[in-house]
């Protein structure tokens, strides 16, 4: 379904390193490319390879690949299998997952999920957020399409954590927290950004889950009230003024509890996130939710 004007990067049946051979594209996001291709010293197995031209201005795929290679071993991460760069391109090769969340959000009738599946991915994306944090990052990009669940019969209920490309150190060697930037340009998507954010200052791990929060409210009604403003300074203003009474109206009261505690957060603190883990068990536990509920996507 490649629609990009642009000549792409890569093209069907080139073999990259004698190794993998291009199927597919998958995706082609903001700064790369993305590939289905199939091991060819592997059974053929299927693989993803994330690309970025050489001359593209900003490069991230170092970024994604340093990030990537700590996760290894991580539940909510891609398995990493190889990098490199030529002349044209970098690449990255990584386990091929199924749907993002953004496309099965737009698959669904009235664009949003039930309460058993939406807390039940939220609970595996909370997961995903401490531990990318646990290694010392920011995700910074927090977002549906930036999740996808696995596509094999053994982890197409597990959710992966994608696209590392504006992640950021939080910690340094010495694993201390980096003294945070008076100002720091714009990351994100205007949609799930951060107040912080929006305010051009330095992110801290609270704003990978206040993003966390505006998709699983999103997730459960449907749409936020930012959603049709292109401006991001209105929309920032928005998300400072809103009324959670009012923006949480179909939720579950343990939402506004998830904000309460983000709002009492700062750069330099560590996130509760067990409470916040136990806010969405105990959703689960009133509602009756269980762990072997089909996901809405699964039903038909
Ligand atoms: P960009 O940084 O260019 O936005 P992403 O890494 O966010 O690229 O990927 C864009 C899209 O490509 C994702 O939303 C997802 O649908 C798809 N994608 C990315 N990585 C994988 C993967 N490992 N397996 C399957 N699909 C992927």
């Amino acid at each position: 379904m490649a629609s990009s004007s642009e000549a792409e990067i890569l093209r069907v049946s080139q073999v990259i390193r004698d190794r993998w051979k291009i199927k597919s594209k998958v995706g082609g996001g903001g700064f790369g490319e993305i590939y289905e291709a199939s091991d060819l010293q592997n059974h053929n197995e299927s693989v993803a390879i994330k690309v970025e031209s050489s001359k593209a201005t900003k490069q991230v795929l170092k970024m994604e690949v340093a990030v990537l290679r700590r996760l290894q071993g991580k539940r909510h991460a891609c398995k990493f299998y190889g990098c490199g760069r030529n002349d044209e391109f970098n690449y990255l090769v990584m386990s091929l997952q199924g749907k993002n969340l953004a496309d099965f959000r737009r698959e669904t009738p009235r664009q949003c999920f039930s309460l058993s599946t939406s807390i039940r991915i939220a609970h595996q994306i909370l997961e995903g957020i401490r531990e990318i944090h646990s290694i010392g990052f920011l995700h910074r990009d927090i977002k549906p399409s930036n999740f996808a669940m696995g596509r094999s019969t053994s982890n197409q209920r597990t959710v992966y954590m994608l696209d590392f490309g504006l992640a950021r150190q939080f910690l340094n060697q010495k694993g201390e927290m980096r003294s945070p930037r008076s100002a720091a340009g714009f990351r994100g998507t205007v949609r799930y950004a951060a107040v912080t954010a929006h305010k051009n200052k330095e992110m801290g791990r609270q704003d990978d889950l206040w993003s966390l929060f505006y998709m699983l409210t999103e997730f459960i009604q449907g749409s936020l009230p930012w959603r049709k403003i292109k401006d991001k300074d209105e929309v920032g203003r928005m998300k400072e003024n809103v009324d959670l009474n009012s923006l949480l109206e179909e939720c579950p009261l343990e939402l506004h509890q998830f904000a309460l505690h983000l709002k009492t957060l700062g750069y330099m603190d560590t996130p509760d996130y067990d409470y916040l883990s136990r806010l969405l068990s105990q959703v689960e536990r009133e509602n009756g939710i269980s762990q072997d509920d089909p996901f809405d996507w699964e039903i038909n």
